[in-house]
């Protein structure tokens, strides 16, 4: 499984996840913060689990390229 999580409230909005996983992550037009498509809320951490391990490679890269560290991928 796959699974992917977000600490929303401190993006930045730099959109370097957009752009390497788009098919997880999309800015909001309301706050200019990323958005972990499908997640779930829980205490600040947006997180989605996934079986589909051809995610994990692009949510990587996100995670990498995260300025503010704010993104974890792991596959458990
Ligand atoms: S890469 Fe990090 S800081 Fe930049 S938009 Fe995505 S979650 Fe926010």
């Amino acid at each position: 499984m796959i699974v992917v999580t977000l600490q929303r409230k401190k993006c930045i909005g730099c959109n370097y996840c957009v752009e390497l996983a788009p098919a997880q992550f999309q800015m909001s037009r309301k706050d200019g913060k990323a958005v972990l498509l499908k997640s779930t809320e829980k205490k600040g951490f947006f997180t989605i689990k996934s079986q589909d391990h051809s995610i994990f490679d692009a949510c990587e890269k996100a995670v990498e390229a995260c300025p503010t560290k704010i993104i974890s991928a792991k596959s458990i």
